[in-house]
C-alpha cells in the first residue's frame, strides 16, 4: 500500500506533467484535497505533506472539522457540494471558497450571512454542461445553440454578481461519471468556452476561473484550462459507501 505522502506526490506529479504538455504553469492550479467522509488525522497528514486547500460537501462535517482544526491558520476550507439554504450560515462562516453556486436563492442567503458576519466569499457558479438530470447547476448543455439559455444563465450571473460580499471567480462542472475520456474532455472544453463567452459579455465581471476535474480525470482538465481541480480518492482512498454522503 502506498501512503498518503506518496499518493500526494504522484497527484502533483501528475498536474505538473499535465501543465507541461500545454504550456501552462502548474502555480496556476490550485490541488483541492476532498476530504468528505475521512477523518481529522487524514487531513493533518495532508496539510503536513504541504497541501493547503480541503474539499467538504456536507456543512455539519465542515463545521465539526474547521473547529477541530481552526490552528492551522494556513489551512483553507472548499464548500463543493450543494448546499441547503438553512445551512448557508456554516459555509458562511467557515468556507474560505464555494464551488457551487447552482442557483439565485442559495447565492441571496449566502450572501445575506456573509453580511452579517463581514465575510468575503469567493464563488464558483455551478454549470450542468453536461445534460445529465441528476447532476446540478445552471442548465448550460446546449449554451452555443440556445439563445435561451444563454440569457437565463447571463440573467442568473448578473443577479450573483450584484450581490454584496460574494465574489464571482469562475465556473464549476462535473463531468459525467461513465463517459470516455473524448466526451469528458469535450465537456471540460465546453466550460472553458462558456467561461470566455461569458467574460466577453461581462467584462467588468472577472471570473476566469474553473473548477473541473475529480480523480478519475483531473489530467484532461487540467489540459483544458482547469484552475481548481478537487480530488479526493486518489489522495485519501476510497470513501466508505456506510458514510457516503448523499444530497
Ligand atoms: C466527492 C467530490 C469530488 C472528489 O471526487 P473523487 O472522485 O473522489 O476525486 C469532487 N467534486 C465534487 C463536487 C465532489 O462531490
Amino acid at each position: 500500500m502506498k501512503n498518503k505522502n506518496q499518493l500526494i506526490e504522484e497527484v502533483l506529479n501528475c498536474i505538473q506533467q499535465a501543465t507541461d504538455r500545454v504550456d501552462r504553469s502548474s502555480n496556476d492550479v490550485t490541488l483541492v484535497a476532498v476530504s468528505k467522509t475521512h477523518p481529522i488525522e487524514d487531513i493533518v497528514v495532508a496539510y503536513q505533506a504541504g497541501i493547503r486547500h480541503f474539499g467538504e460537501n456536507r456543512a455539519d462535517e465542515l463545521a465539526k472539522k474547521a473547529i477541530q482544526l481552526s490552528h492551522l491558520k494556513d489551512l483553507q476550507w472548499h464548500f463543493i457540494g450543494h448546499l441547503q439554504t438553512r445551512q448557508s450560515k456554516i459555509v458562511a462562516e467557515y468556507a474560505h471558497c464555494f464551488h457551487a453556486v447552482d442557483r439565485v436563492k442559495i447565492a441571496e442567503h449566502l450572501s445575506k450571512q456573509l453580511q452579517k458576519l463581514d465575510h468575503i466569499l469567493p464563488v464558483f457558479i455551478e454549470v450542468n454542461v453536461s445534460g445529465e438530470k441528476s447532476k446540478g447547476g445552471f442548465s448550460c448543455d446546449d449554451w452555443e445553440n440556445d439563445q435561451q439559455q444563454r440569457d437565463s444563465f447571463l440573467k442568473a450571473v448578473t443577479t450573483i454578481a450584484a450581490l454584496p460580499n460574494l465574489n464571482i471567480h469562475g465556473l464549476m462542472a462535473m463531468a459525467p461519471f461513465k463517459a470516455s475520456k473524448e466526451l469528458i474532455r469535450n465537456i471540460f472544453k465546453s466550460l472553458h468556452q462558456l467561461s470566455e463567452w461569458l467574460n466577453r459579455e461581462l467584462p467588468e465581471l472577472k471570473a476566469k476561473e474553473l473548477s473541473m476535474g475529480m480523480s478519475g480525470d483531473f489530467e484532461i482538465a487540467v489540459e483544458e484550462g482547469a484552475t481548481h481541480v478537487r480530488v479526493g480518492s486518489a489522495i485519501f482512498g476510497k470513501r466508505g459507501s456506510a458514510i457516503s454522503p448523499k444530497p
